[in-house]
């Protein structure tokens, strides 16, 4: 792996972004045009679909790891229900954080090819604060009517490149039906990384003072295995 493929996995580099026009989210040149097509499809079929997330850098991620590590963000369960910071273990929180929010360096998210989206057109009123929670996408949620089509879109070949790598429960990230991921770029992206790659990488210095780092060292073939390898291809 080269320098510029290193930085890409890991979040360190913009070079590959470029904004979504209408939106403030950037995404990967190479993926640009594929995502308005859906975009235009979604229109034509009475959805505004709208990006709430899209790249994220290794210190935008390292800030929520950080966070949810030491107790300042929510913890969700499987069910995406609260959890209590201060009843769990530290491999506990651990294991908590990882059901939602990706270890940084290894999110899906750094590569410009993922992105979380909605119905702006499902929104309740102006004030309504998306949560991205399996009961805004399953049936008799908000955005249900989208995800609904998205998955016709999917299934039928007809979704311009994207699909949803956490579509099932794997038993690793939770089921994120929102999370659409431009299959012809990230399946190369995902491809680069092994377990080796992955055990050299986090003995860099980006990880020195990623908070749980001793942790996720002593788990890591499990991280790797159940969390970031274990996706829908
Ligand atoms: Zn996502």
């Amino acid at each position: 792996m080269n320098k510029e493929q290193k930085d890409l996995l890991l979040g360190l580099s913009i070079d590959h972004l470029i904004q979504i026009p209408a939106s403030a989210f950037p995404i990967h040149k190479e993926a640009l045009a594929s995502f308005l097509k859906l975009r235009d499809s979604a229109q034509v079929n009475g959805f505004d679909l709208q990006v709430i997330s899209s790249f994220r850098s290794f210190d935008q991620q390292k800030s929520i790891w950080n966070k949810k590590a030491s107790g300042q963000k929510t913890l969700l369960n499987s069910k995406g229900e609260e959890i209590i910071f201060s009843k769990l273990s530290k491999e506990e929180v651990l294991f908590a954080i990882l059901r939602w929010s990706a270890l940084p360096g290894f999110s899906r998210h750094h590569w410009g090819t993922d992105l979380d989206v909605y119905d702006l057109n499902s929104l309740p009123g102006t004030d309504y604060e998306i949560q991205l929670t399996p009961q805004e996408v399953d049936s008799g949620g908000i955005f249900y009517k989208l995800h609904n089509w998205l998955d016709h879109e999917i299934k039928n070949q007809t979704s311009f490149g994207f699909y949803r790598p956490y579509q099932n429960d794997l038993g690793g990230v939770a089921p994120e039906k929102w999370h659409l991921s431009y299959r012809p770029l990230s399946e190369n992206f995902a491809g680069l990384l092994d377990d080796r790659v992955f055990q050299d990488l986090l003995d860099g210095e980006e990880f020195r003072d990623l908070l749980l780092i001793d942790l996720v060292k002593e788990n890591s073939d499990k991280i790797f295995h159940s969390y970031i390898q274990n996706v829908e291809r």
